[in-house]
């Protein structure tokens, strides 16, 4: 095989996927990512052209080039960037937000921006340190956060899904995470597809089947300017050390990747493997501030957190997918 020539119309190819055995050229590349991105929304019944759909978009690779995707494809997808005030020397905030502002501008499309610091008082490394979680890095604080601010956006504008730039190399990797502690409550709810339950919004991951390095090459190709710097809390984290174990893999044996993610999920489609037992499933209450599921019998931890002085015991993470980053 001439793995230098596009598969499709025998130009010079511009990338070569090896998990697929298929060399593509530019055009034909942009044109495969889109129709793999339409497959992925339809083989899971992700949502259709009547869903108001909400985007969130991080500034990144990923999330900017779903929302393009979404978009080319006629879909109705508006954007929630997050600024949680992360600056330090790159500005990481600033520049992430300027990328998300200029990306939706230059295409005419809706942006909700929730500013941290503004709406609570404080960004999320002040967050973080007065919570009870300083550990280390402000990842779990933050993912609480996200998921709050991002649910609330979709329950107060009144959109049915919301979809997030996940790819097949995050998946695999909080699936590595989870396989190696057997964590059978993650497990079971680790899907392409969230249904809407109790409070929560429906979530999608649209790329779970793609190779990051497939939606960099989207982005590359299509132009879209993203930024390029990772989170600083991101150095050295779990989820960083399971992507590169999971590379070893994937360059001595290609397709590794997509084999343990997608077969991990046909299993689960199939019925009872990693279904929680009843009696593990967390009991979900209203929070009597915000209105949001909780595992608490209180209120929720966001609005412990967000609250002038914090309050012991917060020990309730939302019952959501492992999530990195
Ligand atoms: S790495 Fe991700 S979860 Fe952690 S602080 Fe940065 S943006 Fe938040
Ligand atoms: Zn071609
Ligand atoms: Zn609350």
């Amino acid at each position: 095989m001439n793995t230098s020539r596009c598969n499709t119309c025998g130009e010079k190819a511009v990338i070569f996927m090896r998990q697929h055995r298929l060399p593509l050229c530019k055009t034909h590349y942009l044109e495969w990512f889109i129709e793999q991105s339409e497959r992925a929304i339809k083989k899971y019944g992700m949502f259709t052209h009547h869903d108001k759909i909400l985007v969130a978009v991080s500034g990144g690779k990923d999330s900017l080039s779903l929302w393009d995707v979404l978009w080319r494809l006629g879909y109705q997808a508006d954007g929630l960037y997050i600024n949680l005030g992360i600056d330090g020397e790159d500005h990481y905030s600033l520049q992430s937000k300027n990328y998300t502002v200029s990306f939706a501008a230059e295409r005419n499309l809706n942006l909700h921006i929730f500013d941290v610091a503004a709406e609570t008082g404080k960004n999320i490394i002040q967050l973080y340190k007065q919570s009870q979680r300083r550990k280390g890095r402000p990842c779990s604080v933050c993912g609480v956060v996200k998921r709050h601010i991002m649910n609330e956006t979709t329950r107060n504008y009144q959109y049915n899904v919301l979809a997030t730039g996940h790819n097949l190399d995050d998946e695999a990797a909080v699936l590595f995470s989870n396989t190696l502690s057997w964590s059978v409550e993650y497990l079971a709810r680790q899907f392409p597809v969230l249904e809407e339950e109790e409070g929560f919004a429906r979530k999608v991951k649209p790329f779970c089947r793609f190779y990051e390095r497939e939606s960099a090459a989207y982005a590359l190709l299509r132009g879209i300017n993203y930024i390029e710097e990772e989170c600083p809390f991101s150095d050295n984290s779990t989820s960083l050390y399971y992507k590169r174990l999971l590379n070893q893999l994937e360059d001595a044996q290609p397709g590794t990747k997509i084999r343990f993610f997608s077969n991990f999920i046909e299993a689960r489609k199939k019925g009872a493997l990693f279904q929680a037992p009843e009696s593990e499933k967390v009991v979900l209450n209203p929070c009597p501030v915000c209105g949001q599921p909780t595992g608490s019998s209180g209120k929720c931890y966001y609005c412990r957190i967000t609250a002038p002085t914090v309050v012991e015991n917060n020990d309730d993470f939302p019952p959501d997918v492992m999530s990195f980053g």
